[in-house]
């Protein structure tokens, strides 16, 4: 039986237009970005802080204007929908963010914000509802009475999980939801997180800078460097058979718990970058960073490469599967 994707995002671009005095520097903050995820599954999106992951989640999740290419739930488009029809798909595709504490009204109880989808959505039983998501996300029901700074930050994170079940979405965005926690916290709500998906057979888009949190979420990843997919594949070929310089790079940092990984402070790549730019080439992003680098990487992004089924690579340096 063919299993169809839940989700399908083909060539998705994202570019920001700052004005700089009269000139208008183009941020291509996510650049023909294309995948699919089954339902059941999570996928995790991967790259240093400023790659385009949020922006990417974003734009797939329709929170952001101006978006091209296709993004298709379940076989529908949800690109450029009107007022009503992006109400409709609120439903079913929620995000869980960074900042539980941000992102929860400090003056309303526990349940009252629980309650809030659940409300905007005109759902009936509301008070079962509230019981049943508390209970699933491992609280006990006292909790409803509570405000959200009585809670721990694994506390209010699990809220942020509850707010996002209570429309039974599809899909779910976690960006770098389990960041900010410690460890042993981070280790909880990672198992929360795998055991709801488990039980209410949920789909997951997971963005991390974090490749021990990876490997633990993630079935399936994407490795993006400033707005380009330059690998994707299961998480056991990225973490543990790299084949693109900067997945390999990524790897071998070690990242300090909680720190994004920065491997470059600019300046000289994005000087480079910026003349590409200006000149209206399409090369890679990577080049000025890169060891394998040609001089056609200047000029044009590289063709999709295929090393199995489901492991891709976008790069000239490699030139054939022996090499690597
Ligand atoms: P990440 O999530 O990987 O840290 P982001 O998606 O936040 O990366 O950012 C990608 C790029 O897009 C960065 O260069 C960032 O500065 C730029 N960017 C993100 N949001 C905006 C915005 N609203 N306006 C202008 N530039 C933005």
């Amino acid at each position: 039986m063919t299993v169809h994707p839940i989700l399908e995002v083909s060539d998705v671009k994202k570019y920001f237009v700052m004005k700089n005095g009269l000139k208008k520097d183009v941020i291509k903050a996510v650049d023909r970005i294309s995948f699919s995820l089954e339902a059941g599954k999570t996928l995790g999106i991967v790259g240093e802080s400023g790659s385009g992951k949020s922006t990417l989640g974003r734009a797939i999740v329709q929170l952001l204007h101006d978006i091209e290419g296709e993004v298709l739930l379940n076989g529908k488009s949800i690109i450029g929908l009107k007022r009503k029809e992006l109400q409709k798909l609120r439903e079913d595709i929620q995000v869980v963010f960074q900042d539980p504490y941000a992102s929860l009204d400090p003056k309303q109880k526990i349940k009252k914000i629980i309650a809030e989808p659940l409300k905007i959505h005109k759902k009936p039983d509301r008070e079962k509802s509230i019981h049943e998501i508390i209970e699933l996300v491992g609280l006990p029901v006292e909790f409803l009475e509570r405000y959200p700074h009585e809670l721990s930050g694994g506390q209010r994170q699990r809220i942020g999980i509850a707010r996002a079940l209570a429309l039974s979405p599809s899909l779910i965005l976690f960006d770098e939801a389990v960041s900010a926690l410690d460890v042993s916290v981070q280790a909880q709500i990672i198992n929360l997180i795998k055991k709801l998906q488990n039980q209410l057979k949920l789909t997951y888009l997971f963005i991390t800078h974090d490749l021990s949190v990876l490997r633990q979420v993630a079935d399936e990843v994407i490795v993006i460097y400033r707005g380009k997919l330059v690998e994707k594949g299961k998480v056991e070929e990225i973490i543990d058979q790299p084949v693109h310089p900067y997945t390999k790079l990524l790897v071998s940092a070690i990242p300090e718990i909680g720190k994004p990984i920065v491997l470059d402070e600019a300046g000289e790549e994005e000087k480079v970058i910026n003349q590409m730019f200006e000149e209206g080439e399409d090369g890679c992003p990577f080049y000025s960073r890169c060891e394998i680098r040609k001089s056609i990487c200047l000029k044009k992004f590289p063709e999709i490469s295929k090393l199995s089924e489901t492991h891709d690579y976008y790069c000239h340096g490699i030139s054939n599967k022996k090499e690597i």
